[in-house]
């Protein structure tokens, strides 16, 4: 379990004591609240889906033209550990969490590759030499590769 699984726990915890307890509405209310304002601030401060070489934090944004991530490692958002302290973390709870584990690739869609650019699935039937094979399924990005080049060729 990293930080932001273990706020999360606690704020399933405070919103399941509220019930559990049977909280009166008058004081529920600014606990619900509260639970709340701390989920919007997880949802904010996540993991960055599109950093895939570490597990940084997608709220506390990025640096340099190159977009480096300011928090390279969830643990260590500031926002996230000022929450922690609200929930009341401890150093001991804080060293036994789990590193957050960067978010996997997903596969890209429509992009050009050397596979995609040899294909000549499209080719004119004058062009066509004796490795034409019919259009592959899924790779639909090469047909208009190919076309750009061959107006550009003409
Ligand atoms: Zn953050």
């Amino acid at each position: 379990m990293d930080l932001h699984a273990w706020i999360t726990e606690q704020v399933d915890r405070v919103e399941q004591s509220i019930e559990e307890d049977c909280i009166p509405s008058d004081e529920a209310v600014p606990i619900l609240r509260r639970c709340e304002s701390d989920r919007r601030i997880l949802a904010r401060h996540r993991l960055d889906p599109n950093v895939t070489y570490e597990p940084a934090c997608e709220g506390c944004g990025t640096y340099d033209d190159m977009g480096l991530p300011n928090v390279d490692n969830l643990n260590e958002c500031p926002e996230l550990l000022d929450l922690a302290h609200a929930h009341g973390i401890t150093g001991n709870i804080l060293a036994g969490l789990d590193r957050p584990q960067p978010p996997t690739r997903k596969p890209e869609r429509g992009r050009l590759t050397l596979a995609s650019l040899l294909a000549t699935s499209d080719a004119p039937a004058a062009l066509r030499g004796p490795n034409w094979k019919p259009y592959p399924t899924g790779a639909r990005a090469h047909g208009t590769r190919q076309r750009q080049v061959q107006e550009g060729a003409a």
